[in-house]
């Protein structure tokens, strides 16, 4: 054995890093790409407004952007990052510019639908959703670290390659996530908990003021808003779109838990009702001692 293959055999050269391809820069794409490209990878983009493209680009959120699908070409690993409801009709649209061996991973809030959709158009395919976002939309929204320390969910199937599935979760590592691996199923009925009620909470909070009978009394109310109202509203004053997608895309989990929270709700109506404090002072008990485990 010559001296420079022994001293390779005793230095692991570390495998290079994938192209990646993030085809939707938006919020959540324009993040990716922040990250990423800080991280050392080279990505490409691809959006539907030239304008979009552009913006990514000067803001450094990828080598290279463009309106035309052949330029994932070169790509082996691509973030579907497009909403929900022209997912499927984004991966007929760059199948026929893949390589067999690309894999494919999308970051839809919703997980059953798009298997169904996806896994049988591109088996290479691993459905994913890091647990992060913001109010706002669009590349001007993109923010570095965004998924730093945040959940990274992948929800493979039988035939999902582990090979693909690596793949995905060592950039998901890479961006400071942690990573959790369920069924879609499984996904969809938890992320209905504590993300799609939780907006249809909050749009129905901010609704409900609406109701005030006093003009006065609506406008002191907006002006005395402050940090609990900044919290509990943050969600349902947020992307409609995505609200929008949420529901009709995870409709029938989101109606189990809102029915849940209607039941839930009468409950503490009916204490506040009936002066039972006990029982209220109970409620707020627990939901202190619950939190925490969720955050
Ligand atoms: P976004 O900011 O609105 O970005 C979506 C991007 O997709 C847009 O910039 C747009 O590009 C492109 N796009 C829209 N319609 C398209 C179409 N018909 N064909 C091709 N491209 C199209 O939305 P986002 O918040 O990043 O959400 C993107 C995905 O992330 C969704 O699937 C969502 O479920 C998921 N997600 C969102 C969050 C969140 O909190 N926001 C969190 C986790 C996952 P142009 O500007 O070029 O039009």
């Amino acid at each position: 054995m010559s001296d420079s293959s022994a001293s390779a055999s005793r230095t692991p050269v570390s495998a290079p890093k994938p192209t990646i391809g993030i085809v939707g820069l938006g919020l959540i794409g324009g993040s990716l790409g922040l990250d990423l490209r800080q991280r050392g990878y080279r990505v490409l983009g691809l959006s539907r407004r030239d304008r979009t493209c552009e913006r990514a680009q000067e803001r450094g959120a990828v080598d290279q952007a463009s309106t035309d699908p052949s330029i994932m070409a070169t790509a082996d690993l691509i973030f579907l990052c497009t909403p929900l409801d022209v997912l499927e009709s984004t991966v007929k649209t760059l199948r026929p510019h893949l390589r067999d061996e690309t894999v494919l991973t999308d970051v839809g809030s919703v997980k059953q639908p798009i298997v169904e959709a996806i896994a049988p158009l591109w088996p290479n395919f691993v459905a994913g959703h890091p647990m992060a976002g913001n109010s706002d939309q669009g590349i001007e929204a993109a923010q570095l670290d965004l998924f730093a320390d945040r959940p990274y969910v992948v929800t493979p199937i039988a035939q999902t390659s582990e090979a693909a599935i690596a793949q995905v979760e060592a950039v998901a590592k890479a961006l400071g996530s942690k990573l959790y691996r369920c069924t879609p199923a499984e996904h969809d009925r938890a992320v209905a908990w504590i993300s799609h009620l939780p907006v249809m909470v909050s749009t129905s909070l901010i609704q409900a003021c609406r109701r005030e009978q006093s003009d006065a009394v609506y406008e002191l109310a907006q002006q005395l808003a402050s940090s609990g109202f900044r919290d509990t509203s943050r969600v349902g004053g947020g992307n409609s779109e995505l609200g929008l997608l949420m529901a009709r895309y995870n409709r029938q989990a989101l109606l189990q838990s809102l029915k849940d929270y209607q039941a839930t709700l009468a409950g503490v109506m009916a204490a506040v009702e009936a002066e039972d404090w006990p029982q209220l002072q109970a409620t707020l008990e627990q939901s202190n001692g619950d939190r925490p485990r969720f955050l």
